[in-house]
């Protein structure tokens, strides 16, 4: 069997949950579908998880929410009736949300509204049996999915039924509302995958797949046919979206595979994320800036016991989790989100740990990228010399390399004013 989740704008408006439904009967095998909230039917327009949390801003600014919450309640009765619903649950528990979060139910309850509504809406037009996340995924306070919730659910889906569930929200052990981080209706599919042991998990949303670089920068980049999970994961690290980096955990241990599909565009086969692939091929390059890099040199630096580990606790004290770390002879260089420090605690920082651990250099610089090319058999591959030769030609300062730490990426410091250009570079060279 298939779980289906479709995202936002696959959920709009009714010609698009029409599409959904033409989707779902399609194919017998897709029995259980997670929704997300209606999200942009085009630029302009909000996503009602949005108006939602400017339902909470304005009372806990000491206001009602109806001001936006009008619009809410209008968008959905909109849907119901084009889709031809007589709908008295749906005005029902839309005047009950609105007094719930005019109670001041808080921003988990109300961002966890959008979904709510929508799956009541949809399970009626499809006539599948509606589950309620709050009863059955169970969310730790770190965000992560409590293993419970695979057998608690796997329990109540039977054996030739049909259901709807909302994506984005479960409940913590108190049985409290709680949401995922945003897009987080992705998780929510993966988990229902994982409890109904799926063969495929399909994620449809409104592009054709995961590309192989950004559009806004690469013209017409191509669509990726298949990758693994290891892939998915390290081109998310270095700024690829589409999919919730945090959606593959759930199904990693059963293996199920993941079909990004275009609901616009059914035919269109979309991108298969699978668990292992015993290619050399390359996936994809993607780059994401704004990073800070410190550099410290200390003569004899590894032979002084205990030095890695008190320098990387030093750096915790003042916020700073580095995502990526390198290490030379004497040397060692991190790069953590510019946003962890401000300027001043930079420069304390490093005053501090210079004096600290009587350092010979240390030097910061901000403005940093990582640029990463995503691939199979990368440690084994000379990909990353065209990268190198396409980032010359282009006179891009490379500032490090960091190749054959990764089997499936490599990845390349470089300043963020170059980010862009060398996304394209790199494309160019290594996948036209
Ligand atoms: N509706 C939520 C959001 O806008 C979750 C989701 O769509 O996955 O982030």
């Amino acid at each position: 069997m298939k779980v289906c989740k479709f995202g936002g704008s696959s959920v709009a408006d009714e010609n698009q949950i029409k599409k959904v439904r033409a989707i779902l009967e399609s194919d017998p095998e897709r029995t259980i579908v997670v929704v997300s909230a209606p999200g942009k039917r085009d630029k302009q327009d909000k996503k009602i998880t949005d108006m939602l949390y400017e339902c909470v801003a304005l009372v806990s600014d000491g206001r009602t929410c109806h001001p936006v919450f009008k619009d809410i309640f209008k968008r959905y009765m909109d849907i119901a009736k084009g889709l031809g619903l007589e709908s008295p649950e749906l005005e029902k528990a839309l005047n009950e949300v609105e007094k719930n979060i005019d109670a001041g139910l808080g921003r988990d309850y109300a961002g966890s509204r959008g979904e709510y509504l929508n799956a009541v809406l949809i399970s009626k037009y499809l006539g599948w049996e509606f589950i309620d996340a709050q009863e059955y995924v169970i969310i730790n306070d770190d965000g992560t999915v409590d293993p419970e919730t695979y057998t608690k659910l796997s329990k109540r889906l039977k054996k030739g039924g049909h259901y709807c569930m909302p994506g984005f929200y479960g409940a913590t052990r108190n049985g409290m509302v709680k949401t995922f981080s945003r897009g987080g209706s992705d998780i929510s599919g993966a988990i229902a995958a994982r409890a109904a042991d799926a063969e495929i998990y399909e994620n449809w949303t409104d592009v054709s797949g995961m590309l192989a670089a950004d559009p806004r920068v690469v013209e017409n980049p191509k669509v990726i046919e298949v990758l693994t999970y290891k892939q998915v994961r390290e081109l998310a690290e270095v700024g690829a979206s589409v999919f919730h980096e945090e959606a593959i955990a759930p199904v990693i241990p059963i293996g199920v595979k993941i079909n990004i599909r275009n609901t616009n565009r059914p035919e269109d086969p979309g991108t298969m994320i699978v668990p292992e692939l015993y290619t050399g091929d390359l996936v994809g390059v993607s780059a994401k800036g704004g990073f800070t890099r410190v550099s410290i040199r200390k003569l004899l630096l590894f032979k002084r016991r205990g030095v890695r580990h008190a320098f990387f606790t030093a750096l915790h004290l003042f916020g700073v989790t580095p995502v990526f770390s390198f290490f030379g002879v004497d040397s060692i260089v991190v790069l953590f989100p510019s946003s962890q420090a401000s300027d001043k605690v930079v420069e304390d920082m490093c005053s501090r740990l210079k004096a600290d651990f009587q350092l010979d250099e240390i030097n910061y610089e901000r403005a940093q990228a990582v640029v990463g090319i995503v691939g199979g058999r990368m440690n084994n591959s000379t990909a990353f010399i065209d990268a190198a030769t396409a980032l010359k030609k282009n006179r891009i300062a490379i500032n490090l390399v960091n190749h054959g730490a990764s089997d499936v990426s490599t990845l390349f410091v470089i300043r963020d004013e170059d980010r862009e250009r060398a996304v394209d570079a790199i494309y160019n060279e290594l996948f036209v």
